[in-house]
């Protein structure tokens, strides 16, 4: 089965439910946009930890 989860791509850690993430994107990426879920996963994302650790 393949895996739904969303991990960090700084630390790798998996993002649960109730984690707040940011998505580092241009904003123009974003016309067009119908899974967003399966989107998020070829772009970088960070947890709360890695965004607000610069
Ligand atoms: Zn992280």
């Amino acid at each position: 089965m393949f895996s739904s989860k969303i991990k960090c791509s700084h630390c790798n850690k998996e993002i649960e439910s109730t984690d707040k993430i940011a998505i580092i994107v241009e904003a123009g990426e974003l016309n067009g946009i119908t899974n967003l879920k399966s989107w998020a996963k070829n772009h970088k994302i960070l947890c709360l930890q890695c965004n607000d650790t610069k």
